[in-house]
């Protein structure tokens, strides 16, 4: 039997439904447990605590299956899971062709990731993309892939598991067809009424950000007659969502020649007019200095950076930098103008990037007031016991 067995008070973290054991948190382990083999957790008393998936190379040694003693780690298991969380999400989620299905802790499968590309008119068929990033969900990824197949009636399946975090597990980065046809070269999700191209092979993570469904919708809400500036537009997510809502003009940065090109695929796939679009291919921070000092202003702008702090020892140069958009962002807005801001940092918790926000629009010398508070969509939900789950966080901020 494959047992760990925790320290001396080191089951407190358990106790609180906390879904990770640290290896310094482990007495000793019993059995001689493979990667992603399933392990008995117990307290130093004896004590069940929960079962988990074994990872011997990374600092989180193990993570928790299921923290009742009577339920086993089996096909059924996985079977149940991935039907949880579809069904959780389907009451939820509505006027979209882009859902995250599974999202990792939140959804009972740490280390999992599952986006759904619902089939379109023009694309004729779904699409599921997987990334596993532990050796848990890897050890079982027929059996998920099975799940999700029957859950779904989507037969297609396709992993991209090109994530650098799978080093820690002792993984290797892979990415493939793991069940039906491959991914299609023009997928098209429709989300709230507007079409985007989805390059699930070459594109960012599953090919699209899923996670920003919500802050898109309230782009459009507000984009009425706007000038609009997006700042790391990608495919153009925020740019089509405000052409959607009325834009008068939309000027959209990335540094991806490939992104944009997408993205102006997805403004004529919508039937809107080129000429209220402009895409820049240029670094974002050198430019958004020159369009300020190009007496550029706008209405309504959006910063949604790529992770600028991977990990905690990048805080302070992340900082800086987020600073540095929002300071310049402040200064090109007119009166009266909103800014959405965004830190998909981990490392940087939503107090941090609140304090860094408020220190750019000081020294930009404005009164900027939050108006709300923005995270990821309702299918990235964040479990209590898991602060950690809340990576993307953002504010909208109207300058007086
Ligand atoms: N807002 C997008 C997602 C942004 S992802 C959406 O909703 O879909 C971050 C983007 O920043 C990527 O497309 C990447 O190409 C771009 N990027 C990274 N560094 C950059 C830089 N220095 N200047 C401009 N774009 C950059």
């Amino acid at each position: 039997m494959n047992t760990i067995t925790l320290k001396p008070a080191k089951d407190k973290s358990l106790a609180r439904r906390h879904p990770w054991v640290y290896a310094n948190a482990i007495e000793h382990v019993d059995g001689k447990p493979a990667p992603g083999a399933t392990v008995v957790v117990r307290a130093r008393d004896g004590r069940f605590l929960a079962r988990a998936a074994y990872s011997p190379q990374s600092q989180i040694r193990a993570r928790v299956w299921s923290f009742d003693e009577a339920e086993p780690v089996d096909h059924a298991f996985f079977k149940r899971r991935v039907q949880r969380a579809i069904a959780h999400r389907e009451a939820m989620i509505r006027d979209t062709g882009a859902t995250r299905l599974i999202f990792g802790e939140a959804d009972g499968l740490p280390g999992l990731i599952v986006d759904y590309y619902v089939a379109d008119d023009a694309s004729k068929r779904g699409q599921l993309v997987c990334q596993f990033m532990a050796t848990g969900v890897e050890a079982w990824k027929e059996a998920i892939v099975a799940a999700l197949v029957a859950a779904t009636g989507c037969p297609n399946v396709y992993e991209r598991s090109d994530v650098s975090i799978r080093q820690k597990e002792g993984l290797e980065q892979i990415t493939g067809v793991l069940a039906g046809d491959p991914p299609p070269e023009t997928l098209i999700a429709n989300e709230c009424g507007v079409r985007y191209h989805v390059d699930v092979k070459n594109g960012h993570k599953t090919g699209f950000y899923v996670d920003q469904r919500d802050n898109r919708v309230l782009v459009a809400q507000y984009a009425r007659e706007r000038d609009v500036l997006n700042c790391f537009c990608y495919t153009g997510g925020f740019s089509l969502a405000a052409l959607k809502g009325g834009a008068r003009r939309v000027v959209s940065i990335d540094s991806s020649g490939e992104a944009l090109a997408l993205a102006q695929q997805n403004v004529l796939a919508n039937g809107f007019d080129p000429e209220r679009a402009q895409w820049l291919d240029a670094d974002a921070f050198k430019t958004l200095r020159r369009l300020h000092d190009e007496g550029e202003r706008f209405d309504l702008i959006v910063l949604d950076p790529p992770k600028f702090a991977p990990s905690r020892e990048h805080v302070d140069r992340a900082a800086r930098a987020y600073k540095d958009i929002n300071l310049t962002g402040f200064k090109l807005l007119r009166p009266g103008g909103l800014l959405f801001t965004y830190s998909c940092s981990g490392a940087i918790d939503a107090d941090l990037f609140q304090k860094i926000v408020a220190g750019a629009a000081a020294d930009a010398k404005v009164d900027a007031r939050i108006l709300k508070r923005l995270g990821a969509g309702v299918d990235h939900p964040l479990l209590t016991a898991f602060p950690e789950g809340e990576y993307l966080k953002g504010l909208l901020l109207q300058i007086a």
